[in-house]
């Protein structure tokens, strides 16, 4: 079968085509060089999708076995229920695909599969350097083009391979209750605030509560330190119990969503740009490292002149080849 166009896969992404996405994705995830150029193809033509300004990206991490593939079938689920369509891909940097499914896959997640307004997948990264963050940045950019809410799951807390933060809007950090190190890493400021805490499991009543009291606790330590610099300053960490088994707290769970959505408002463009520049710059310095850096004028010029190439309307995948282009033609020119 000879390989679709990228360029005709958008429009068709574009148009919440499940097969379509399907197939951006399968490019998404095949990490060969011959095809990354197709890649920065698909991503520049979905750059100005229509859906992806108004659409909601939701990071939702935490440890393994918490609940958080659970909570996102209870949750795509209720938020189908209100009409508006979902895309999840789950990153999981432990997979291995097999045979053409991951192994661990998401038994776990139950999704109707004649729905066209929800998609569900997983993308294997096992064993690539930056892997995630390339699956992870390109995904959501696929599905974001296509649903109205993007859910990234990932696997991971403290020094996760992947900076959720840069890729979601929204992130949201799962616990279950007696999971203590969660505080721990809170209290000492390893770890960036979340923009919404779920302590899941909540059917665990008593336990449940004491981590509900104890998260209060570990976050007024947290702004009391300053560990929340960076985050809007008026946007007050909600902590919100689940029980994704039971289908309890998912209302409270959307209602929180909405309501960091709509602080968002007037930032959102900047932190999403934000988040581009961001994977320019890591995607540039994995290929041609500290080198490469110094070689155009350091860290300092290189983010302005990176500035300006997506203020043109290049993709960070665009303007990481151009930017290898002007690294080349400046080495030619060294003595
Ligand atoms: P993940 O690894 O974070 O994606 O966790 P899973 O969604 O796979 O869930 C791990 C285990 O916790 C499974 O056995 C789930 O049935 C169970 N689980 C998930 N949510 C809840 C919950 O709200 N309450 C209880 N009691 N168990 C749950």
């Amino acid at each position: 079968m000879p390989p679709s166009d990228p360029a005709n896969d958008a429009q068709q992404v574009m148009t919440s085509d499940k097969a379509a996405v399907s197939r951006a994705l399968n490019l998404v995830e095949d990490r060969r060089p011959e095809s990354h150029a197709r890649v920065a193809e698909l991503l520049a033509a979905l750059k100005d999708a229509p859906k992806a300004a108004g659409g909601h990206r939701v990071g939702l991490t935490g440890p393994p076995g918490v609940g958080k593939s659970t909570l996102t079938s209870a949750l795509a689920r209720s938020v189908r229920q209100r009409g508006r369509s979902v895309g999840v891909v789950a990153i999981d940097p432990s997979s291995i695909r097999s045979g053409g499914s991951l192994l661990g896959d998401r038994a776990r997640m139950s999704f109707d599969p004649t729905d066209a307004g929800l998609f569900v997948r997983s993308l294997a990264t096992a064993g690539e350097v930056g892997g995630l963050a390339y699956a992870a940045n390109s995904a959501v950019r696929v599905l974001a083009a296509a649903y109205d809410l993007v859910i990234v799951e990932t696997t991971g807390v403290g020094q996760s391979e992947i900076d959720i933060v840069h890729v979601a809007d929204t992130v949201v950090l799962v616990i279950q209750p007696g999971s203590g190190d969660v505080l721990q890493f809170l209290k000492a400021g390893i770890m960036e605030i979340p923009d919404i805490l779920v302590v899941n499991k909540a059917d665990q009543e008593e336990l449940a509560r004491r981590a509900v009291a104890d998260l209060h606790g570990a976050l007024q330590t947290a702004h009391a330190v300053g560990a929340t610099a960076g985050q809007d300053a008026s946007w007050r960490t909600p902590i919100v119990s689940t029980s994704a088994t039971k289908g309890t707290g998912i209302d409270e769970l959307i209602d929180a969503l909405a309501q960091h959505r709509k602080q968002l408002e007037t930032t959102l463009a900047a932190r999403r740009r934000q988040g581009e520049l961001r994977w320019a710059m890591d995607l540039f310095r994995r290929k041609h490292g500290e080198h490469g850096v110094s070689t155009l004028g350091g860290i300092g010029q290189l983010r302005a002149r990176a500035e300006r190439h997506l203020d043109g309307g290049e993709t960070p995948l665009s303007l990481c080849e151009h930017l290898s282009r002007e690294y080349v033609a400046a080495l030619g020119k060294t003595p």
